[in-house]
């Protein structure tokens, strides 16, 4: 009853990426246990296999494992989301020459449409896939072969478990595929978190050769359409294909400050820097927002309390930094209270329309319009080939005394030219 899909889906994934990303730039890191922390390097984000096997969990406070930390020498870094970015666009232009269609699925995961391969051995193209990402970007990657993207997610996790070596584990043409699925437990399989882990270990379904099995009508009345897709496609029957990158619905910029803030000065120049960015983000993408959102709030655990934000609705839409700066700044200035310690704000941009379908009005200055078009190209090609925020608006202010610290944080190697990794030969120079 079950047509078995004839096409062939590969998951690509970075092996502990932002790890790995580190270590491109910082050979000596390697062997060594290393982690990445979030931002004020509060948290562990990212780990190398060595700190795994320490029992270090992901997304653990840092002061609770200060000992480990210590007495394992362990090396901890603050995230550098800059080159994460960067190197993440470099895999995947390299990835994109592999298969017709692609899916960018998270910073370090793409789908490969793969099935017009199925004449060579996939396993062999698979790995050649490893080694061309290895050898142009220094970035070590997994990939997992399957039906259906959901068997193909589970053979990443198999390829980064069972074949560390290779890096490839192939379960479109695998004869032994239910022994295979008998081994691995429900909560391995995409989709199924926790939630509905526990409701199927209590129906007595442990593995996924067992979720194989049950009922259709049983599985779609107790887990809706996307609980039986998940079973159809364990199957082998493909029911997800591969998606175009959404178009971003909004954008966000918004970040924890590295200290708490107090006065109205400081908070301005923060939302400034922030809406400078999404603005930024905005005309990469060829967009521009109707409709701008500030928030701020103080720590919600010490001090008195005070979340508050509040949106304007643009006259025109548009994506010129110093406009959007104006109207952000307008709605700070109401929601701002004097009297909190406040300890994150951000900005965000909605109602996103292409910006040459902008609905124009009847008093809007257009010269004034296109002279501030030209300024905003100009200043994006600058800070394009001289490296992020040479050119920026003063209302974004010097100091920045608010920014969000990175102690440990590694160089933009890829993104600054003043960051530029230095080559030493033998003789020292
Ligand atoms: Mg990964």
């Amino acid at each position: 009853m079950n047509r078995q899909s004839n096409r062939i889906f590969a998951l690509v994934d970075g092996n502990n990426f932002y790890v790995s990303c580190e270590r491109v730039f910082n050979p000596a890191l390697e062997g060594r246990p290393i982690l990445v922390m979030s931002n004020n390097d509060g948290c562990v984000v990212a780990r190398s296999n060595e700190v795994k096997s320490l029992g270090i969990p992901m997304g653990t406070p840092i002061f609770k494992v200060r000992h480990l930390i210590e007495r394992h020498n362990v090396v901890c870094l603050s995230s550098n989301y800059t080159l994460y970015g960067d190197m993440s666009r470099r895999v995947m232009e390299t990835l994109g020459g592999f298969a017709p269609k692609m899916e960018i699925y998270s910073i370090d995961e793409a789908f490969l449409d793969l099935t017009g391969f199925a004449h060579c051995d996939v396993t062999v193209y698979a790995r050649q896939i490893c080694d061309t990402v290895r050898q142009w970007t220094g970035i070590p990657v997994s990939i997992g072969l399957g039906r259906t993207k959901t068997l193909a997610k589970l053979a990443n996790h198999l390829a980064k478990k069972a074949m560390p070596a290779t890096g490839v584990y192939n379960l479109a043409d695998a004869p032994d595929l239910t022994v295979v699925l008998s081994q691995a437990p429900v909560e391995a399989i995409w989709g199924i978190g926790s939630r509905i882990q526990k409701k199927l270990n209590r129906a007595g379904i442990m593995t996924a050769a067992q979720l194989c099995e049950v009922d259709d009508t049983w599985m779609r009345t107790k887990f809706g359409v996307t609980g039986l897709r998940t079973v159809w496609e364990l199957r082998g029957r493909s029911c997800l294909n591969l998606e175009d990158a959404a178009p971003n619905k909004n954008i966000l910029c918004s970040k924890s400050f590295g200290r708490s803030v107090e006065t109205l000065e400081d908070l301005c120049e923060s939302i400034a820097a922030y809406t400078s960015r999404a603005a930024e983000k905005l005309r990469g993408q060829k967009l521009a927002a109707g409709v701008i959102t500030v928030f701020i709030m103080t720590n919600l655990f010490r001090g008195p309390r005070y979340v508050n934000y509040r949106t304007c609705e643009l006259p025109v839409a548009c994506n010129n930094t110093p406009e959007l700066i104006t109207h952000a700044l307008d709605v700070l200035r109401r929601i701002y209270r004097q009297g909190y310690r406040y300890k994150k704000a951000g900005v965000l941009l909605d109602q996103l329309v292409p910006e040459d379908r902008v609905q124009g009005s009847l008093f809007d200055d257009i010269s004034n319009r296109r002279r501030g078009r030209k300024l905003m190209a100009i200043m994006d090609a600058v800070n394009d080939q001289m490296s992020a925020g040479t050119l920026f608006s003063a209302a974004c202010g010097l100091e920045r005394r608010w920014k969000t610290r990175f102690g440990q944080r590694s160089f933009h190697y890829t993104t600054s030219w003043a960051e530029l990794p230095i080559v030493r030969t033998k003789n020292g120079e």
